[in-house]
């Protein structure tokens, strides 16, 4: 069988959750034992949001073959097995980029290069590359309907549906039914207008996803139904529920699946959700709470840490926890109103997250100390390894000045260096270790124990490198070494054996994470955390016992 295309646009406004339904879309194919690819269209210009400031973009999600994405990667990742590559998030800049090589290479032999038909084959080819192999490839485009830039992309799949015909593609669009307060209505006019919309470029959409705050009435459907031109039982109620993780249930209650297979004229087995029904189950019945506290940079903005988020999540969803995540501003450590004691008491675990620039620096070794030393589970991620080390140089081997030289160039102790820098081989643009690295383990470690594995595989994204002339000073110390690329050039893993958990990883373990299969960095970290918080509270508890029944002896507060 040659493999059906499901299109996701969207319409009304942005944030609509596209690639979350695209994700989910894809797992309640899966479940019925079809094999899917999933794929975005990002239409801006940047050749990909590797260079996009996260305040803009949000999270930049790795894949494996190093490729910088879209966060939407990450829902698919987190929803399917699909192995996502370069191939699967193409840009407007990324596909003019391949025509204008083409063009100066002379591969048009002398044509006008035009969006019609160049940038729309350029975009079909894509579309086909990941469809090779699977029963149903899914294909979001990025933006709003109506947007100039998106476009090339909707007149390309208007020319898929022309070329393969109906039984192989479906045009499924997500719009918005917004309740007016004020009328005490909610109001089809908006995705009425974005229909209108999508006709006029020629596409008449199969399916609406409408999201709206509550279940559709029959006689609301058929008006959208009425007006857009769809059948009754294509106007799903995308409802929105307090877990992403429940919106594969969702729509399966809805039957999108079902509709999507009738319309595409495939035939699958019923769908097997017992993995998610038991997963939203756990997340809306934990046993208890955990706390964890982010010490970043970017606290603000979530999505620019959305992968860590979840795999957090996915953490304490493997020890049945509700996780409560607080974004703590590093710079805040140093300057609060709060002293840095009382800003951080209240956490079961303290993680320091992936960042660049020397801004809030000074803040996050604040935290590591602080966790070093009250034995407070800690997990440092690329820049929160690098910062563990600083932190361990400084306050335990006496190198007062130690520092990275991305944040002090002129440092006397280079504990964190660009290792390339000093090999020669720097090149411009593209200069970050990215993908996925091997990573030896050492027995024995703490490392070893939580993934019960010698040798691992995990995903990068940095320029500095931890700076082995320091090795022997900072382990002899007390820190371990616990990881390194096989040919022992990159240190990988950190971790103090005189803590009950402390570990820094220079790689970034929340790519990896899904729902179903919770990463075991995070499983443990938050285990840990939990274990932590319990023992808090019952010294606490154990302290106002005592002060209750001698008052004198531990001083009034
Ligand atoms: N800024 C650091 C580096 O480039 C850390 C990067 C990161 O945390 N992703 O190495």
């Amino acid at each position: 069988m040659s493999a059906k295309y499901i299109f996701v646009t969207g319409g009304v406004v942005s944030s609509l959750g596209k690639g979350l339904a695209a994700a989910s879309i894809g797992c309640l194919l899966e479940s019925r034992g079809l094999k899917v690819n999933l794929m975005k269209f990002d239409p801006y210009l940047n050749v990909d949001p590797g260079t996009m400031s996260p305040f803009q973009h949000g999270e930049v999600f790795v894949t494996d073959d190093g490729a910088e994405t879209d966060l939407d990667l990450g829902h698919y990742e987190r929803f399917t097995h699909a192995k996502l590559s370069r191939d699967n998030n193409w840009t407007t800049g990324r596909i003019y980029e391949q025509i204008i090589a083409k063009e100066r290479r002379g591969d048009y032999l002398g044509k006008t290069v035009q969006v019609i038909p160049h940038v729309t084959n350029e975009i079909k080819a894509a579309m086909k590359k990941v469809a090779q192999d699977v029963d149903v490839a899914i294909v979001e485009i990025g933006g709003t309907v109506g947007d100039i830039e998106s476009l090339p992309f909707m007149e390309a799949i208007r020319q898929m549906r022309q070329e393969l015909g109906r039984e192989h593609t479906l045009f499924m669009h997500v719009t918005l039914v917004p309740f007016i307060a004020a009328a005490q209505e909610l109001k089809t006019k908006p995705t009425q207008h974005s229909v209108k919309e999508l006709l006029s470029i020629g596409i008449q959409p199969d399916i609406l996803l409408c999201r709206t705050d509550r279940f559709l009435s029959k006689e609301i459907k058929s008006k959208i139904a009425l007006f857009c031109n769809v059948a009754e039982e294509a106007v799903i109620t995308a409802k929105d529920v307090a877990s992403i993780y429940e919106v594969p249930l969702v729509f399966s209650r809805e039957g999108v699946d079902t509709l999507a297979l009738k319309y595409l004229h495939v035939e699958a087995r019923d769908r097997d959700l017992s993995a998610w029904d038991d997963l939203v189950h756990r997340v809306y019945n934990p046993k208890a709470e955990v706390t964890i506290g982010i010490v970043g940079k970017y606290v603000e903005y979530e999505d620019s840490y959305k992968s860590l988020k979840e795999a957090l999540v996915h953490g304490a969803l493997a020890h049945n926890l509700k996780l409560n995540l607080n974004w703590i501003e590093a710079e805040g450590l140093e300057t609060g109103d709060k002293t840095y004691e009382e800003q951080l008491a209240d956490y079961d675990g303290i993680l320091v997250p992936g960042g660049f620039g020397k801004r809030g620096i000074e803040g996050m070794l604040i935290a590591i100390r602080y966790a070093r030393e009250k034995k407070v589970p800690y997990f440092g991620i690329c820049l929160g390894m690098q910062t563990a080390c600083i932190e361990f140089a400084r306050n335990v081997c006496g190198l007062a000045e130690a520092n990275s030289s991305e944040f002090d160039p002129a440092t006397p102790h280079r504990v964190i260096y660009k290792l390339r820098e000093l090999r020669g081989v720097e090149e411009l643009g593209g200069t970050m270790r990215l993908g996925a690295w091997p990573c030896k383990i050492e027995p024995g470690t703490l490392a070893h124990k939580i993934y019960g594995l010698l040798e691992i595989s995990e995903r990068h994204r940095h320029r500095y490198e931890f700076n082995r002339e320091y090795e022997e000073t900072l382990t002899a110390g007390g820190l371990r070494i616990s990881g390194s690329t096989p040919d022992g050039t990159y240190v990988e893993m950190v971790e103090l054996p005189d803590h009950p958990h402390f570990i820094g990883c220079q790689f970034h373990p929340e790519f990896k994470s899904k729902p179903l299969e919770p990463h075991p960095l995070f499983r443990s970290f938050v285990g840990a955390a939990y274990e932590h918080g319990l023992r808090r509270r019952a010294e606490k508890a154990a302290a106002e016992v005592e002060m209750f029944h001698r008052p004198e002896k531990v001083g009034r507060r």
